[in-house]
């Protein structure tokens, strides 16, 4: 009983009975085997920790788009923001340059162009309160000397 050969289809490996649990109430395996399960819990656990979602899997999640597609976006764009024109400046946690978010629009889901962080936040602002470059035209203008006209 005990040298009973188990195939894992997830590894591709045969294995002892004992590589593998036992599905509930009853004898038979359960795969995919131990060291394989121990892997998916690893790789979930990885994917919780934000540092260690990959861009690719952000790209597809968030916006169905695949690095390809990014790439070719950022060519576009000289690989400067769509809005400034400059490429991006804010850094990540690691110190590395963060890149160009992906603006789309949050009711439609479509996608627009990439934006770096600042644009990002603007646009997203001005989108939900287009009144809102107007009073912080005015604001500004305020402050300047000379205000209000005569
Ligand atoms: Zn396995
Ligand atoms: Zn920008």
């Amino acid at each position: 009983m005990d040298d009973e050969l188990v195939y894992c289809g997830k590894c591709g490996e045969t294995k002892p009975r004992s590589a593998f649990y036992s599905l509930q109430h009853s004898t038979a395996p359960r795969r995919p085997c131990k060291a394989c399960l121990l892997a998916d819990k690893r790789a979930r656990y990885a994917t919780q920790d934000g540092d260690r979602i990959s861009h690719a899997q952000v790209l597809r999640e968030k916006y169905n788009l695949t690095p390809r597609q990014y790439e070719a976006m950022l060519k576009a764009q000289q690989g400067l923001c769509a809005i400034c024109r400059k490429p991006e400046t804010a850094r990540g946690r690691g110190g590395a340059p963060r890149r160009l978010a992906v603006d789309h629009d949050h009711r439609t889901g479509e996608i627009r162009k990439l934006l770096c962080q600042r644009c990002n936040l603007v646009t997203w602002a001005v989108e939900e309160n287009p009144d809102l470059l107007d009073a912080i035209r005015y604001y500004l203008l305020s402050y300047q000397r000379g205000f209000p006209p005569r």
